[in-house]
């Protein structure tokens, strides 16, 4: 196994994308590593970025510990917060300015509406069990996880432009203050094919609904922060676990609505534990570092035959 990276010989770009909110686990690896492999085939190049937009869930010593551990695994990509690059920074956090300009670019395209439900609005408008709704329109929802279909309650503030009094009207529109939803096209069949799994089908409308681009408190959501970042760092193929199909298709309508060509997508398939369940960073027994403890080599993570419920 080589220890660097050899210098690219293709135009493909490939990237890994940990989220430092808890340690990596069985599934995190063998979706990177796998996401190594295609870049490696390739003869490509393959970056490293931080996805630690959520100031609240996100730990520096989590980004530090996904670096160490994929490094341990064997895996080495060529750009990152680690190494510099040419699209440098390679940390969410500080990339703000650009998901602005993907916000103002919607906005203006027309695609966008403030919402100020509240979430108790919400759960009185879906009719659904407390809890479980509690959990998905948390703020500090995991931006994996699924969300119920938004009843289209601030629909009819579409259009609504809102301005920054003082020094910074100069810059334009700011999204303090709402969350910003994206309207999708009810109905609609959104289709990709990936290289993995094959033809995918999503119903907007049915299948998600207008999904949130931009928080109430400021920070931009997953959805948009992705698409600005694969569109800016050229990223040429998304490799990426099987839980975010549902999120590829918002991503197309993000594209399109910013007239941009989405990239290649390749979904791995999820590691479940016993139950069959997909992991999550729950799952502390099956992180790498508690694997690691456990004296298992990269070669035993890597292989289909670990015992994931054990
Ligand atoms: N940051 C996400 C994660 O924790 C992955 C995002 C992606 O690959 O698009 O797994």
């Amino acid at each position: 196994m080589a220890s660097f990276p050899p210098a690219a010989v293709s135009s493909y770009r490939g990237r890994l994308a940990p989220s430092p909110t808890g340690f990596l686990h069985v599934g995190h690896a063998r979706t990177f590593w796998t996401a190594w492999q295609r870049a490696r085939a390739a003869g490509g190049t393959l970056v490293m970025r931080m996805e630690d937009l959520d100031p609240d869930r996100s730990r520096s010593q989590f980004a530090e510990a996904a670096l160490e551990d994929l490094r341990w695994l064997g895996i080495r990509w060529h750009e990152g917060p680690d190494k510099g690059g040419p699209y440098a920074p390679y940390l969410q956090s500080k990339r703000r300015a650009i998901y602005l300009a993907a916000w103002r670019r919607l906005l203006r395209r027309g695609y966008l509406f403030p919402c100020r439900c509240s979430r108790k609005d919400l759960e009185a408008a879906l009719g659904a069990p407390h809890e479980r709704m509690a959990d998905a329109l948390s703020d500090k929802m995991d931006p994996l996880d699924d969300e119920p279909i938004y009843p289209g309650t601030c629909r009819h503030n579409i259009g609504y432009t809102p301005q920054l009094p003082g020094p910074t009207a100069s810059e334009g529109e700011s999204p303090e203050g709402y969350n910003w939803r994206f309207r999708v096209p009810d109905g609609e069949v959104i289709a990709f094919e990936d290289q993995n799994l094959g033809l995918q089908t999503f119903v907007a409308g049915r299948d998600f609904g207008d999904f949130v681009v931009w928080r109430r408190d400021g920070i931009p959501s997953y959805q948009l922060a992705c698409v600005a970042d694969d569109t800016e760092m050229r990223i040429t193929e998304v490799v990426r676990g099987a839980d975010l199909l549902k999120s590829t298709a918002r991503q197309i309508l993000l594209y399109r609505a910013l007239g941009l060509t989405p990239p290649a997508w390749y979904h791995c398939k999820l590691v479940v534990d016993h139950n069959g369940r997909r992991l999550a960073k729950r799952h502390d027994a099956l992180s790498l570092r508690a694997l690691r403890q456990r004296g298992l080599t990269p070669m035993n993570i890597l292989s289909a035959d670990l015992p994931v419920g054990a």
